[in-house]
């Protein structure tokens, strides 16, 4: 330690000096006394760090060594330590499913269910008919039964979850076969050949990566086939000169050699968005009619509900997922089944789940109807822009659906548009505001996707700019 060095830090008040120091004796009467000496040893450790830190006298001569000033530091770092680290943002990006950004945000039917069954005690477990003990699967099965034409379902922890259950329960030991164009890779850990391992089934690859064909699976199906599974290409698509073997015509393979098809669909979309201008998905009731025995998709992608695995198809499959020790280990709690029969119910009327699941209502809309939202959000940006020299443009630009759906399908949108010299320093300032706005860049442009912003976000993101704006 140099000479000024030991000088500054000697001039560091005590503990006790700061403790009684009105500001901190103030958070003592609102917190508990050990989070408030922590806080206090937090501020002095940091201003001891910064003065050995420092090279020379002059970096550290403005320092405040002060009560007072010691005071609002030990406010600071209590504050910091009592503040959410799971916090809200604004997605401004356009995305729509974004996995970091926690995928589906969901519709206020869903929140207000599961607030009402968070803070009071309920029925999860509980047949109130009889006053026996009831099922926590049984609230939503009929209901997923109803919406997909399935005989039976299963809700577990997520769609890995499920497809891991759905392969130990049914595959244990025996041969699975899945395309090579199907063998996907979902955000790094979820890996077809991993999980199928997992789940203590052998892999049986066949096909190429480009092209199956229906004799692909006949022919590798022997004594150890177990199952034909299909793997939804969620998160990249293979175009050019391929063909693929359809549900249908896999479950007919299937069928004819006793043996049962499984499905990952992934993202699990219920209605048809080909009204929306998007692609066709097959939606899980047509899957089920295609003649899937089992059918396992998310919670959080396209459905719009919480995280969750879904597993929906024949009774006697569903029933040995059940009863597989598994199930109890990625069971569900009731937070979720409380928000999955939420979203669920508004899917028995399609055109309301369009209209309430955030999810949904962001894909169906048109570029024209997002234009308008831009075109406000630009001008109120205005004000906030040409102090500094810079304005908004509305321009022509994809949104995206994300997160594992829909894979190469941009959805034409409206963008605000800001051309800055340091579109990188804005968005990391935008990112430090609370609440932190994400947002994109392109061509030098920091760009701003309306159509992942609900409207009383723009004021948000206007006073946003404002602090971020350089
Ligand atoms: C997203 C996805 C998964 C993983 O689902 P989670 O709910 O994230 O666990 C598995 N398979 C497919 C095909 C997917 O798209």
């Amino acid at each position: 330690m140099l000479p000024w060095q030991q000088k500054l830090v000697r001039a560091i008040p005590p503990v006790n000096a700061i403790l009684a120091a009105p500001a901190v004796a103030r958070l003592m009467e609102t917190h508990a006394r050990e989070l408030v000496v922590g806080s206090v040893g937090e501020a002095v450790g940091a201003l001891r760090r910064r003065i050995l830190g420092a090279t020379e006298e002059a970096e550290v001569a403005g320092l405040n060594l002060s009560l007072g000033a010691i005071g609002d530091e030990v406010a600071a770092h209590l504050a910091f330590k009592l503040k959410p680290r799971l916090q809200r943002v604004i997605n401004a990006t356009g995305v729509v499913l974004h996995t970091n950004m926690g995928r589906s945000p969901l519709a206020e039917e869903a929140v207000a269910a599961i607030t009402a069954i968070a803070s009071r005690y309920n029925n999860l477990e509980l047949d109130v008919a009889t006053g026996e003990r009831g099922s926590r699967y049984a609230h939503v099965e009929e209901l997923l039964c109803r919406i997909t034409g399935a005989e039976a379902a299963l809700v577990v922890n997520n769609n890995a979850a499920a497809v891991l259950l759905m392969l130990s329960a049914l595959c244990q030991g025996k041969e699975v076969i899945v395309s090579r164009g199907e063998l996907v890779e979902i955000g790094g850990s979820f890996r077809v050949p991993e999980v199928m391992e997992q789940g203590g089934a052998i892999l049986r690859e066949v096909g190429t990566t480009n092209k199956t064909h229906p004799w692909d699976y006949e022919r590798a199906i022997g004594a150890e086939t177990g199952a034909l599974l299909k793997v939804h290409t969620s998160n990249f698509q293979i175009i050019g000169f391929t063909e693929e073997v359809t549900t249908k015509e896999m479950a007919a393979i299937a069928h004819k050699r006793g043996l049962p098809c499984l499905v990952d669909w992934g993202s699990g979309v219920m209605v048809n968005l080909e009204r929306f201008g998007i692609r066709h998905e097959a939606t899980m009731d047509e899957l089920i009619a295609d003649g899937a025995d089992l059918v396992t998709f998310s919670g959080d992608k396209l459905l719009g509900a919480p995280q969750g695995g879904f597993i929906v198809g024949r009774k006697e499959l569903v029933q040995k997922c059940k009863k597989h020790p598994l199930t109890r280990a990625l069971r569900v709690d009731k937070l979720t089944l409380a928000g999955i029969e939420a979203t669920l119910k508004l899917y028995l009327e399609p055109s309301i789940a369009v209209e309430r699941i955030p999810t949904l209502r962001m894909l169906s809309l048109s570029a024209a109807a997002v234009e308008p939202v831009a075109v406000q959000l630009a001008q109120r940006l205005e004000p906030v822009l040409a102090p500094h020299g810079f304005n908004a443009q509305v321009i022509d630009g994809m949104s995206q659906a994300g997160g594992g759906s829909l894979p190469g399908t941009d959805l034409p949108t409206k963008l605000v548009a800001i051309a800055h010299p340091a579109p990188h320093e804005v968005e990391r300032r935008l990112r430090q505001q609370d609440p932190p706005v994400m947002v994109r860049i392109g061509a030098g442009q920091i760009l701003i996707d309306p159509r992942t912003l609900w409207p009383e976000e723009l004021a948000l993101v206007v006073s946003a700019m404002e602090r971020a704006i350089v």
